[in-house]
C-alpha cells in the first residue's frame, strides 16, 4: 500500500477501504441528456465518421436527429444512417452553397419549429494544401479549404439562426465544432491546421455575438481517427500512430465515441454556461511535452 493512497484517503492504513455506498451518487435509471432535443447533424459519411458517432451517442441519449451530407455523399449517408439505433432522414446540403444552407433552415422550420443543437463535422483541404508543400501550396488551393473548414461554421451558423433563435430563447441552443488543437504546427497537417485555427477562431467570434441570443457555440480538439478525411491526409500514420503512446489515458484510432460523447454533452443542458471553449477529447494528450516514459 502506497503513501499516497492513504494520504487520498483512496485506503486506510488497516488495509482496503473502499468509500461507503452512500458516497457514490446511484442511478436507476439511465441518465438521458438528450430528451426532447432536436439536432441537425452534418459530416456523418461512413459509420467512421467522428459525425457518426455523435448521431449514435445522440440518439442513445434521447435526442431526434436530422443528418445533412452534400453531393456524392447523400446516398453513403442515407445507407449509413440504417445502421443507426432508429434511421434519421438525411438532406443535401453543399455548406457553401447559401441556398442549400436556407433550404435546410427552411425545413428544420418545418419539421421542428426550432433547433436545438447543430454540429458541424466538415472537412476539406485540396491535396497540395496537406501532406508536406506548405510553403508551395497557392491560395488556388488553399481558400476552397479555408472556406470549406473554417468560413463554413459561420456560414451554416449564420444559415440556421432562425431555428437556433428559437431554441436561444427557450433553454438554450448549441453549435458543436470540430477541430485538431490548432495550436501547435504538426507535421504534414500543413493548411488544415492553419484552417483549423482559423475555424477555432470563428467559433470564438460567434459565442461572442450569439451568446446574447442563447447560443453557445464550442469547438471539441480530437484525437486522430482513422476516418475517411484521417485517411487522405498523406502521411496521417505520423501523427497517429505515435498517439497512444504519449496520452496518458491511451487513444484508439478507430473509436471515436468519447468524442461523440463530449459534442453530446456540449449539446446538452449541463453545458448551458460554456461557450467559446475548445475541449479536448484525445487521451490527455495535448497536456504532455513527451512520452511519459513509464516504466513497464
Ligand atoms: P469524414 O470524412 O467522415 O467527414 C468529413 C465530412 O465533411 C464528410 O461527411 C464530407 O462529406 C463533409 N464535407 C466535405 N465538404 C463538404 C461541403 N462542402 N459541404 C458539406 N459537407 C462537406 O471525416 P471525419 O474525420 O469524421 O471529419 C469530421 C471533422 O472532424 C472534420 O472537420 C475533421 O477535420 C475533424 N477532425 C478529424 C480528426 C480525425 O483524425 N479524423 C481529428 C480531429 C478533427
Amino acid at each position: 500500500m502506497g503513501y499516497w493512497e492513504v494520504a487520498l484517503g483512496l485506503r486506510d492504513a488497516g488495509g482496503y477501504n473502499p468509500p461507503e455506498p452512500h458516497n457514490y451518487r446511484r442511478r436507476t435509471e439511465a441518465t438521458v441528456l438528450l430528451e426532447g432535443k432536436r439536432l441537425l447533424i452534418t459530416g456523418v459519411l461512413t459509420d467512421d465518421s467522428i459525425a457518426f458517432a455523435v448521431a449514435r451517442v445522440a440518439q442513445e441519449q434521447g435526442a431526434e436527429i436530422l443528418l445533412t451530407n452534400v453531393g456524392k455523399g447523400v446516398r453513403l449517408t442515407q445507407r449509413v444512417a440504417r445502421k443507426l439505433p432508429t434511421e434519421p432522414g438525411v438532406l443535401q446540403m453543399d455548406v457553401n452553397n447559401p441556398d442549400d444552407v436556407a433550404a435546410v433552415s427552411d425545413e428544420v422550420m418545418r419539421r421542428w419549429g426550432r433547433v436545438d443543437g447543430v454540429l458541424h463535422s466538415i472537412g476539406f483541404m485540396p491535396a497540395g494544401g496537406l501532406g508536406g508543400h506548405f510553403l508551395e501550396a497557392g491560395w488556388d488551393v488553399v481558400g476552397p479549404g479555408f472556406q470549406t473548414s473554417a468560413y463554413s461554421l459561420k456560414a451554416l451558423t449564420a444559415g440556421l439562426l432562425e431555428p437556433l433563435k428559437v431554441a436561444g430563447a427557450d433553454g438554450g441552443a448549441s453549435v458543436v465544432s470540430l477541430t485538431f488543437d490548432a495550436r501547435f504546427a504538426w507535421p504534414i497537417y500543413d493548411w488544415m491546421g492553419v484552417a483549423k485555427a482559423g475555424l477555432e477562431s470563428v467559433a470564438r467570434y460567434l459565442a461572442r455575438d450569439l451568446g446574447p441570443h442563447g447560443i453557445r457555440v464550442n469547438t471539441v480538439s480530437a484525437g486522430p481517427i482513422r476516418t475517411m478525411a484521417g485517411k487522405s491526409i498523406p502521411g496521417f500514420d505520423q501523427i497517429a500512430d505515435r498517439w497512444s503512446e504519449r496520452a496518458p489515458l491511451g487513444w484508439d484510432l478507430r473509436d471515436a465515441t468519447a468524442v461523440g460523447d463530449m459534442c453530446c454533452f456540449l449539446m446538452s443542458d449541463m453545458a448551458r454556461l460554456t461557450s467559446g471553449e475548445m475541449i479536448h477529447v484525445d487521451g490527455g494528450y495535448h497536456a504532455m511535452g513527451t512520452e511519459p516514459g513509464f516504466e513497464e
